[in-house]
């Protein structure tokens, strides 16, 4: 069976305790590979080599960096094939939307640091007392711990901005889907990546995240997954005042318009309910719809879901794959016998596909308030509620009748009303007539229980290094 090292000092290292975690098909439920489960000797390791190899990372010219960079983007997509199967098949993702979206997104993200690694650039400021100049200093070694949604692509991401800021990395991909990264280590290694400055330790979140958090030499943490495990290690992080940036769960509104082109739009908006199963932080699962259209929209809505082709998910049909695992079906199966108990209405989908592996079938409720668990808690699945609002200020009491404060998107064609949208919903992000657009340059992140601090551009830049400022007399 194959097996997934930790990647220390450019080379493959087994666990320091000698034991492996299974690695799960979520499109048959077996057990198809090992990856390391690695400790806190592990982390020891990683973190001794990241800090040998930086003082010359970090005094390269930022040119050369952005050049390994670019390398690692450029011999990432010569093997972009092997990567897009590798997570189709250990995170169940469709294998289109893995050649065609995530890896060649993370293939960007390596691209767009590198650049930025060239461009960025800091403040000064002439006063009458003198100039005063900001240097922007690499921290020295930080910690990068991500989630099993969009594997490579959140890993990327993160450790991206790391790297070009001038730093060196500890990454700690899911133990859920741990084959993409342990490519991109391999691939790293293959290209003479200077060794020590990106290194991956794999294993379970207590275990290897908490030991990455807590370590002195740690000098900055980037977390991307629950609300749950951002609160441990903001708790863990702070004694030790640590820098930490925390992109959290969401319980994204959707608001559609009567005057909205809704129609035109209807695929995309299916698709910002259900992409990836719903397994994307960005998914809205509660779609709000102007009472006016709400019949129509309903029914032209559930007969799209009733379309989606769900299946195995290397067959390039396939538009929805099973759920990632065991522990998060189950979880998603609960969430949907509590919107029965709630007194949901299913209008289709609601319970597993009868096959083997992890598959729910696409779900479209109605009937419940805002108030209801199904409403107020995350389910990461693909299982949507719809509620009806009257009027603007219903319809923005309904957006913001969250905990969380991820991303909001609005299908309307009034202006006006849009841009006040804009001010008064209480997210970090807000999408008008479009789903999932990025521009890598603008701060990505949430509000309220959706985390804290920015990610993308020059906020990241600035989170993975110190500002000094230096103040010159005249
Ligand atoms: P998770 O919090 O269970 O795990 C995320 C990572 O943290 C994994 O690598 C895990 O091993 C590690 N971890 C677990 N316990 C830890 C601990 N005690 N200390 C340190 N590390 C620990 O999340 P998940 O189930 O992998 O991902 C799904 C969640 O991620 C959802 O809530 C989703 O909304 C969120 N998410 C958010 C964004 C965003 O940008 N805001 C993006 C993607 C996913």
């Amino acid at each position: 069976m194959q097996r997934y090292p930790h990647w220390i000092d450019g080379k493959p290292c087994p666990p320091a305790g000698g034991t492996w975690l299974g690695v799960s098909e979520p499109a048959s439920g077996k057990v198809i590979a090992q990856v390391a489960a690695g400790n806190a000797h592990d982390v020891d390791g990683a973190i001794a080599a990241a800090a040998r190899a930086f003082p010359s990372w970090s005094s390269l010219p930022n040119s050369q960096r952005a050049r390994w960079l670019e390398r690692l983007a450029d011999a990432l997509e010569d093997r972009l094939e092997d990567v897009a199967q590798a997570e189709s098949r250990d995170g169940g993702k469709p294998i289109t939307l893995a050649r065609d979206v995530e890896i060649p997104r993370a293939i960007a993200n390596l691209r767009f640091f590198a650049h930025a690694a060239t461009q960025f650039a800091s403040e000064s400021h002439h006063g009458e007392a003198g100039l005063n100049f900001t240097l922007r200093q690499a921290l020295g070694v930080v910690a990068t711990i991500s989630p099993w949604n969009l594997p490579l692509y959140l890993f990327t991401w993160k450790i991206a901005p790391a790297l070009a800021a001038g730093n060196c990395v500890v990454a700690k991909p899911s133990e859920v889907t741990p084959h993409s990264a342990t490519l991109l280590a391999e691939i790293a290694a293959d290209i003479g990546f200077p060794s020590g400055v990106f290194n991956l330790v794999h294993g379970a979140g207590p275990a290897v995240g908490e030991a990455l958090v807590t370590h002195p030499q740690v000098k900055a943490i980037s977390f991307t997954g629950s609300t749950v495990v951002g609160k441990r290690i903001a708790t863990l992080a702070a004694p030790l005042l640590k820098k930490v940036s925390l992109e959290l769960g969401g319980k994204n509104p959707t608001l559609v318009f009567a005057d909205s082109d809704w129609r035109a739009n209807l695929d995309t908006i299916v698709r910002s309910a259900f992409q990836n199963s719903g397994q994307i932080c960005l998914c809205g699962s509660r779609l709000l719809i102007e009472r006016a259209i709400y019949d129509e929209f309903r029914d032209a809505f559930v007969a799209r879901v009733q379309a989606l082709r769900v299946g195995d998910p290397s067959d390039p049909a396939t538009q929805l794959g099973p759920l990632v695992s065991q522990a998060h079906f189950d979880k998603v199966l609960r969430a949907l016998a509590t919107a029965r108990d709630e007194g949901a209405q299913v209008l289709c989908g609601g319970a597993a596909i009868d096959r083997p592996g992890w598959f729910i079938a696409p779900t479209v409720l109605e009937g419940l308030g805002p108030d209801s668990a199904t409403n107020r808690e995350e389910i990461f699945g693909p299982v949507v509620t719809l509620q009806t609002f009257d009027d603007d200020d219903h319809a923005l009491a309904l957006a913001n009748a969250s905990d969380y404060g991820l991303v909001a998107t609005l299908w309307d064609r009034n202006l006006p009303r849009a841009l006040r949208f804009s001010r008064e919903l209480r997210t970090g992000m807000i999408w008008i007539n479009t789903w999932l657009m990025r521009d890598l340059r603008t701060p990505f992140g949430g509000s309220n229980q959706s985390g804290l601090g920015r990610e993308g551009g020059v906020e990241a830049m600035r989170f993975f290094t110190e500002a000094k400022n230096v103040g010159i007399g005249t």
